[in-house]
Protein backbone atom coordinates (compact mmCIF):
# COMPACT_ATOMS: atom_id res chain seq x y z
CA UNK A 1 0.00 0.00 0.00
CA UNK A 2 1.07 3.56 -0.80
CA UNK A 3 1.83 5.50 1.95
CA UNK A 4 1.64 9.20 1.67
CA UNK A 5 1.89 11.73 4.36
CA UNK A 6 0.18 15.35 3.39
CA UNK A 7 2.22 18.62 3.65
CA UNK A 8 0.72 21.71 3.96
CA UNK A 9 3.39 24.86 2.90
CA UNK A 10 5.18 21.62 0.87
CA UNK A 11 6.00 23.91 -2.23
CA UNK A 12 8.38 26.07 -0.07
CA UNK A 13 11.14 26.54 2.23
CA UNK A 14 10.65 23.85 5.66
CA UNK A 15 7.89 22.15 3.75
CA UNK A 16 9.49 21.38 0.94
CA UNK A 17 12.80 20.02 2.84
CA UNK A 18 10.33 17.43 4.51
CA UNK A 19 9.12 16.32 1.37
CA UNK A 20 12.40 15.87 -0.28
CA UNK A 21 13.41 13.86 3.16
CA UNK A 22 10.19 11.74 3.45
CA UNK A 23 10.52 10.77 -0.53
CA UNK A 24 14.15 9.45 0.33
CA UNK A 25 12.12 7.16 2.60
CA UNK A 26 10.12 5.81 -0.08
CA UNK A 27 6.96 8.14 1.30
CA UNK A 28 4.37 9.82 -1.21
CA UNK A 29 4.42 13.58 -0.53
CA UNK A 30 1.29 15.17 -1.62
CA UNK A 31 2.79 19.05 -1.32
CA UNK A 32 -0.27 21.81 -0.72
CA UNK A 33 -0.14 24.75 -1.67
CA UNK A 34 -1.89 28.24 -3.41
CA UNK A 35 0.67 28.96 -6.26
CA UNK A 36 0.43 26.53 -8.90
CA UNK A 37 3.63 27.66 -10.65
CA UNK A 38 5.85 26.90 -7.15
CA UNK A 39 4.00 23.82 -6.89
CA UNK A 40 4.49 22.25 -10.03
CA UNK A 41 8.07 23.38 -9.59
CA UNK A 42 7.91 21.38 -6.10
CA UNK A 43 6.25 18.52 -8.04
CA UNK A 44 8.99 18.25 -9.85
CA UNK A 45 12.36 18.36 -7.43
CA UNK A 46 10.32 16.02 -5.22
CA UNK A 47 10.84 12.25 -6.69
CA UNK A 48 6.97 10.43 -6.30
CA UNK A 49 5.15 14.02 -4.82
CA UNK A 50 1.78 15.21 -5.92
CA UNK A 51 1.01 18.99 -5.89
CA UNK A 52 -2.83 19.41 -4.77
CA UNK A 53 -3.30 23.06 -5.37
CA UNK A 54 -5.17 24.34 -1.55
CA UNK A 55 -5.69 27.38 -0.02
CA UNK A 56 -5.93 26.34 3.95
CA UNK A 57 -7.73 28.94 5.15
CA UNK A 58 -10.96 27.28 2.38
CA UNK A 59 -12.71 24.48 3.73
CA UNK A 60 -13.55 23.25 0.84
CA UNK A 61 -9.93 23.31 -0.81
CA UNK A 62 -8.58 21.28 2.54
CA UNK A 63 -11.72 18.85 2.17
CA UNK A 64 -11.27 18.21 -1.89
CA UNK A 65 -6.90 17.82 -0.86
CA UNK A 66 -7.57 15.27 1.69
CA UNK A 67 -9.84 13.65 -0.14
CA UNK A 68 -7.75 13.33 -3.31
CA UNK A 69 -4.82 12.39 -0.72
CA UNK A 70 -6.80 9.78 0.21
CA UNK A 71 -7.65 8.46 -2.71
CA UNK A 72 -3.33 7.50 -3.12
CA UNK A 73 -2.76 5.89 -0.83
CA UNK A 74 -2.87 5.47 3.34
CA UNK A 75 -2.61 8.88 5.08
CA UNK A 76 0.21 8.22 7.44
CA UNK A 77 1.35 11.97 8.61
CA UNK A 78 0.12 15.07 8.40
CA UNK A 79 2.87 18.36 8.27
CA UNK A 80 1.26 21.71 9.20
CA UNK A 81 3.63 24.15 7.80
CA UNK A 82 1.76 26.29 5.77
CA UNK A 83 2.25 29.85 7.56
CA UNK A 84 3.14 33.59 6.93
CA UNK A 85 4.98 36.18 8.57
CA UNK A 86 4.85 39.74 9.52
CA UNK A 87 5.84 41.61 12.16
CA UNK A 88 5.48 45.61 13.66
CA UNK A 89 3.88 47.13 16.78
CA UNK A 90 0.37 46.24 17.71
CA UNK A 91 -0.36 49.96 17.38
CA UNK A 92 -0.06 49.95 14.01
CA UNK A 93 -1.53 46.07 13.10
CA UNK A 94 -4.95 46.36 11.34
CA UNK A 95 -7.63 44.19 11.60
CA UNK A 96 -7.39 42.78 8.80
CA UNK A 97 -3.91 41.33 8.81
CA UNK A 98 -4.69 40.05 12.44
CA UNK A 99 -7.58 38.23 10.85
CA UNK A 100 -5.33 36.85 8.10
CA UNK A 101 -2.29 35.88 10.09
CA UNK A 102 -5.05 33.15 12.16
CA UNK A 103 -7.08 32.57 9.07
CA UNK A 104 -3.90 30.98 7.97
CA UNK A 105 -1.23 30.28 10.63
CA UNK A 106 -4.16 28.94 13.15
CA UNK A 107 -7.52 28.60 11.69
CA UNK A 108 -6.37 27.25 8.31
CA UNK A 109 -4.34 24.51 10.12
CA UNK A 110 -6.70 23.34 12.25
CA UNK A 111 -9.45 23.34 9.33
CA UNK A 112 -7.41 20.85 7.50
CA UNK A 113 -6.47 18.53 10.30
CA UNK A 114 -10.16 18.06 11.21
CA UNK A 115 -10.44 16.81 7.44
CA UNK A 116 -7.79 14.19 7.71
CA UNK A 117 -7.94 12.79 11.67
CA UNK A 118 -10.44 10.15 10.09
CA UNK A 119 -8.07 8.99 7.66
CA UNK A 120 -5.06 9.89 9.88
CA UNK A 121 -7.37 7.25 12.64
CA UNK A 122 -7.21 4.47 10.07
CA UNK A 123 -3.85 4.27 9.88
CA UNK A 124 -2.25 5.57 12.70
CA UNK A 125 -0.78 8.26 11.64
CA UNK A 126 1.58 11.53 13.07
CA UNK A 127 1.05 15.05 12.95
CA UNK A 128 3.65 17.48 13.27
CA UNK A 129 3.14 21.49 13.14
CA UNK A 130 5.53 24.23 12.97
CA UNK A 131 5.18 26.39 15.14
CA UNK A 132 8.43 29.61 16.01
CA UNK A 133 10.63 30.40 18.84
CA UNK A 134 8.29 33.45 18.83
CA UNK A 135 5.43 31.16 20.26
CA UNK A 136 8.29 30.14 23.37
CA UNK A 137 8.88 34.07 24.66
CA UNK A 138 8.87 37.25 23.31
CA UNK A 139 10.17 38.73 20.35
CA UNK A 140 10.08 41.98 19.41
CA UNK A 141 7.24 43.44 16.97
CA UNK A 142 6.00 39.94 17.16
CA UNK A 143 2.89 40.26 19.22
CA UNK A 144 0.58 38.83 16.62
CA UNK A 145 2.63 36.20 14.66
CA UNK A 146 3.99 34.65 18.08
CA UNK A 147 0.21 34.50 18.95
CA UNK A 148 -0.93 32.74 16.20
CA UNK A 149 2.16 30.36 16.73
CA UNK A 150 1.38 30.64 20.72
CA UNK A 151 -2.06 29.36 19.63
CA UNK A 152 -0.92 26.51 17.04
CA UNK A 153 1.55 24.90 19.57
CA UNK A 154 -1.61 25.55 22.40
CA UNK A 155 -3.87 23.51 19.68
CA UNK A 156 -1.39 20.75 18.59
CA UNK A 157 -0.53 19.86 22.74
CA UNK A 158 -4.54 19.51 23.44
CA UNK A 159 -4.71 17.29 20.12
CA UNK A 160 -2.50 14.86 20.79
CA UNK A 161 -4.61 14.49 24.38
CA UNK A 162 -7.34 13.75 22.18
CA UNK A 163 -5.82 11.42 19.47
CA UNK A 164 -3.91 9.31 22.01
CA UNK A 165 -6.72 7.00 22.26
CA UNK A 166 -6.66 6.48 18.67
CA UNK A 167 -2.95 5.99 18.45
CA UNK A 168 -2.18 9.27 16.59
CA UNK A 169 0.62 11.04 17.85
CA UNK A 170 0.93 14.68 17.65
CA UNK A 171 4.31 17.22 17.92
CA UNK A 172 5.46 20.57 17.14
CA UNK A 173 8.79 21.42 16.13
CA UNK A 174 9.82 25.23 17.04
CA UNK A 175 12.63 26.69 14.15
CA UNK A 176 14.63 29.74 15.04
CA UNK A 177 15.27 31.28 11.56
CA UNK A 178 15.36 29.21 8.72
CA UNK A 179 16.98 29.85 5.58
CA UNK A 180 13.90 29.68 3.09
CA UNK A 181 11.85 32.21 0.93
CA UNK A 182 10.08 33.17 4.28
CA UNK A 183 13.31 34.55 5.51
CA UNK A 184 14.46 36.50 2.82
CA UNK A 185 10.88 37.86 2.25
CA UNK A 186 11.16 39.15 5.87
CA UNK A 187 14.81 40.46 5.25
CA UNK A 188 13.76 42.43 2.27
CA UNK A 189 10.72 44.00 3.79
CA UNK A 190 11.75 44.75 7.28
CA UNK A 191 15.32 44.95 7.08
CA UNK A 192 18.55 43.09 8.75
CA UNK A 193 20.65 40.11 6.88
CA UNK A 194 21.85 36.56 7.53
CA UNK A 195 25.25 37.97 9.28
CA UNK A 196 23.75 39.82 11.58
CA UNK A 197 21.03 36.82 12.87
CA UNK A 198 24.07 34.91 12.88
CA UNK A 199 25.53 36.61 16.22
CA UNK A 200 22.04 35.91 18.30
CA UNK A 201 22.61 31.82 17.99
CA UNK A 202 24.96 29.75 20.28
CA UNK A 203 25.71 27.62 17.24
CA UNK A 204 26.88 30.85 15.42
CA UNK A 205 24.45 30.31 11.89
CA UNK A 206 20.58 30.04 11.17
CA UNK A 207 19.37 26.89 10.34
CA UNK A 208 18.77 25.08 6.73
CA UNK A 209 15.25 23.82 6.04
CA UNK A 210 16.81 20.51 5.88
CA UNK A 211 17.11 20.73 8.98
CA UNK A 212 14.08 21.37 10.22
CA UNK A 213 12.92 18.47 7.52
CA UNK A 214 15.23 16.00 9.38
CA UNK A 215 13.35 16.33 12.99
CA UNK A 216 9.92 16.69 11.05
CA UNK A 217 10.35 13.34 9.19
CA UNK A 218 12.14 11.42 12.91
CA UNK A 219 8.65 13.16 14.53
CA UNK A 220 6.42 11.32 11.86
CA UNK A 221 8.14 8.42 12.14
CA UNK A 222 7.57 4.74 14.19
CA UNK A 223 11.44 6.00 15.75
CA UNK A 224 9.33 8.66 17.31
CA UNK A 225 6.36 6.13 18.31
CA UNK A 226 7.03 7.25 22.34
CA UNK A 227 6.69 10.85 21.40
CA UNK A 228 3.13 12.71 21.57
CA UNK A 229 2.27 16.79 22.63
CA UNK A 230 6.25 17.24 22.85
CA UNK A 231 7.20 20.69 21.34
CA UNK A 232 11.21 20.15 20.03
CA UNK A 233 12.99 23.60 19.34
CA UNK A 234 14.95 23.43 16.01
CA UNK A 235 16.99 26.60 16.83
CA UNK A 236 20.50 26.23 17.34
CA UNK A 237 20.16 26.74 21.12
CA UNK A 238 18.58 30.42 20.24
CA UNK A 239 16.17 29.51 23.19
CA UNK A 240 18.61 28.37 25.51
CA UNK A 241 20.26 31.47 26.08
P1 LIG B 1 7.92 29.66 2.91
O1 LIG B 1 7.35 31.00 2.63
O2 LIG B 1 9.17 29.24 2.25
O3 LIG B 1 6.80 28.56 2.67
C1 LIG B 1 5.50 28.77 3.14
C2 LIG B 1 4.59 27.78 2.48
O4 LIG B 1 3.26 27.97 2.98
C3 LIG B 1 4.52 27.93 0.96
O5 LIG B 1 4.46 26.65 0.39
C4 LIG B 1 3.20 28.67 0.75
O6 LIG B 1 2.69 28.39 -0.55
C5 LIG B 1 2.36 28.03 1.87
N1 LIG B 1 1.19 28.81 2.24
C6 LIG B 1 1.11 30.07 2.73
N2 LIG B 1 -0.16 30.42 2.92
C7 LIG B 1 -0.92 29.35 2.56
C8 LIG B 1 -2.32 29.09 2.52
N3 LIG B 1 -3.22 30.01 2.88
N4 LIG B 1 -2.73 27.88 2.09
C9 LIG B 1 -1.84 26.94 1.71
N5 LIG B 1 -0.51 27.12 1.72
C10 LIG B 1 -0.06 28.32 2.13
O7 LIG B 1 8.09 29.62 4.51
P2 LIG B 1 8.93 28.64 5.47
O8 LIG B 1 9.13 27.33 4.87
O9 LIG B 1 10.06 29.43 5.99
O10 LIG B 1 7.89 28.53 6.67
C11 LIG B 1 7.18 27.33 6.93
C12 LIG B 1 6.59 27.45 8.31
O11 LIG B 1 7.63 27.62 9.27
C13 LIG B 1 5.67 28.67 8.48
O12 LIG B 1 4.55 28.30 9.23
C14 LIG B 1 6.53 29.67 9.24
O13 LIG B 1 5.76 30.54 10.01
C15 LIG B 1 7.37 28.73 10.09
N6 LIG B 1 8.63 29.28 10.55
C16 LIG B 1 9.58 29.70 9.65
C17 LIG B 1 10.78 30.24 10.12
C18 LIG B 1 11.84 30.74 9.20
O14 LIG B 1 12.77 31.44 9.69
N7 LIG B 1 11.81 30.44 7.91
C19 LIG B 1 11.06 30.34 11.56
C20 LIG B 1 10.02 29.81 12.39
C21 LIG B 1 8.87 29.30 11.90
P3 LIG B 1 1.73 29.43 -1.34
O15 LIG B 1 2.20 30.82 -1.01
O16 LIG B 1 1.85 29.06 -2.77
O17 LIG B 1 0.35 29.17 -0.81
Amino acid sequence: MIQTVIISGGTSGIGLAAAEILAGEGIRPILLGRNEERGKAAQDKVPGSLYIPCDVTKKEDCERAVKAASSIGNIKGLVLSAGIYTEGLLENTTDEEIQKLFETNVFGAMKLTREAIPFLRSAKGSIVAVASDAAMRGNVQCSLYGATKGALTSFIRSLALEMAVDGIRANVVSPGDIDTPLLDRQLKEYGGNKEEMREWYPLDRIGKAAEVGEVIAFLLSEKASFITGAIVPVDGGLTDW
